[in-house]
């Protein structure tokens, strides 16, 4: 992979542990070394099945399970990044679970200190489904609890959630002023980023598209714009249905073209 970057002049990749964490750290630590070697980043996706709205012990137990092996698994990795998705609140009403994923996120938060992963950073993911916690309010507030979390903005999952809502540069300078007064100008500026055009329905996210796309959105160029413009260094991982190196290549290409 550090190999297919170099080719692709690509600087970053995302290893998901989506279905669970598994790696040996003998192994994880090959792979970092060849990312260190080609001089590229590498960051992880902690499980899909966590859910820190739960309101059962056992699960709560297990959420810390899938998350802090992937931070061991990162560390292997010589990595800096770990996405987390927040979670859903079920059958709770939406502040009840709020409370509860908080909680849950604070002895996060603790036992990431206690175990000794404070040079790595928790990036908490913008979802798409209306049904799941993740607006942009939700995520700045979850990024208060510790100086390591951060936002992973996934703009595709913003877009749809609200039904198309990222136009033009204004549209996204105002979702990144609002990131500017939440969460302050030092974690906007290493914000993580998920990009991809997603098609959705009334209740948001249905799949993931490629650039072809002209129907859904969002569109890219304005974002590239407004990065350069701020002078954000954000870690963009594109999450293109089947054309992930092509639609990265072009993001970066118009980033570079525009900062000039
Ligand atoms: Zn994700």
């Amino acid at each position: 992979m550090p190999q297919w970057l170099a080719d692709h002049d690509l600087d970053c990749f995302e290893y998901s542990f989506g279905r669970g964490v598994r790696i040996q750290q003998s192994t994880a630590e090959g792979i970092g070394a060849e990312f260190t070697r080609l001089g590229k980043e590498i960051s992880v996706h902690a499980p899909y099945f966590i859910n820190l709205a739960t309101q059962e012990e056992e699960k709560a137990e297990n959420n810390h399970r899938y998350i802090f092996d992937s931070l061991a698994a990162l560390t292997w990795f010589g990595g800096k990044r770990c996405v987390v998705h927040p979670g859903s609140p079920l059958k709770l009403d939406r502040g009840a679970a709020m409370d509860i994923l908080m909680r849950r996120l604070e002895e996060v938060a603790r036992l990431k200190h206690e175990y000794g992963y404070d040079d790595t950073y928790l990036c908490l993911e913008t979802m798409g489904k209306q049904a799941q916690i993740g607006t942009l309010d939700e995520v700045i507030r979850m990024c208060s609890l510790d100086k390591t979390f951060i936002p992973c903005v996934d703009f595709g999952h913003l877009n749809a959630r609200d039904l198309g809502v990222f136009f033009t540069k204004d549209d996204y300078k105002r979702a990144i002023d609002r990131l500017l007064e939440g969460v302050g100008e030092e974690k906007t500026n290493i914000m993580h980023v998920h990009f991809s055009k997603i098609e959705y329905s009334a209740k948001g996210e249905v799949r993931h598209l490629t650039f072809d796309d002209e129907k859904y959105g969002p569109p890219y160029e304005p974002l590239m714009e407004v990065f350069a413009e701020y002078k954000l260094q954000p870690y963009v991982i594109c999450e293109s249905a089947g054309t992930q190196t092509r639609d990265a290549s072009l993001m970066r290409r118009c980033y570079y073209a525009v900062k000039r």
